[in-house]
């Protein structure tokens, strides 16, 4: 049976039109256009796979601090409550709503630790032209579950929350809440960073 190369001469089928292409050599901070509808095909960015290694890092950190410090505290006459992240899951278990926890866990701290962790175990040997064990699938299970990572609609629903609680107890946002924040805007560019058709192209040309 026939491979398929995977050089860069490859086709490119245009998302707008579908007008099949043949994918030019474009250097860093180049794009590739449509001749026929103008649309950008691809967009190769400036040290786009460090770029994505130094977020992937950032969120690693941003991770660990926004599960280990308070996301916020509520103050009511004297008495005071402190929230962690991992809390608002066992919280709802609590209160009789198993699947809910469960799924709060599994896409508020399982999905971003997995995403972060997949990221990072693909790019970082990427930087010395490496590829470990397993990287071609979890490479493709990362590109698959970056739309699984609902952090920003937690975030949504916790500020609606706080809305409604700030007229019954006096709020006060922890450290927590302010790195889940940055880790939110660090992972999006973590994974905005790099085409994926790029990061294919460095495992592709990286050694075992
Ligand atoms: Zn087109």
């Amino acid at each position: 049976m026939p491979v398929p190369s995977t050089s860069s001469a490859q086709p490119l089928v245009c998302h707008d039109c579908d007008a099949l292409l043949a994918m030019p050599e474009l250097d860093e901070g180049e794009k590739a256009v449509c001749p026929r509808c103008v649309g950008v095909l691809f967009t190769r960015g400036r040290n786009a796979l460090h770029r994505t290694a130094a977020c992937a890092m950032a969120s690693a950190v941003l991770f660990v601090v926004a599960n280990s410090f308070p996301f916020l505290t509520l103050r009511a006459g004297f008495r005071e409550s402190q929230m962690l992240l991992w809390q608002s899951a066992t919280g709802l278990a609590a209160e009789g709503y198993p699947y809910l926890a469960a799924a709060v866990s599994v896409l508020i701290v399982g999905a971003p630790a997995l995403l972060i962790g997949g990221l990072l175990y693909v790019v970082m040997p990427l930087l010395w032209e490496r590829r470990l064990p397993g990287a071609i699938p979890l490479c493709r299970w990362v590109l698959h579950a970056r739309r699984w990572n609902m952090m920003e609609v937690f975030l949504l629903g916790v500020l609606v929350s706080l809305l409604k609680l700030g007229s019954l107890a006096t709020l006060m946002l922890g450290t927590s809440f302010w790195a889940f924040l940055a880790l939110i805007i660090c992972l999006t560019a973590a994974l905005a960073s790099i085409h994926p058709r790029e990061l294919w192209e460095h495992i592709d040309q990286a050694h075992r």
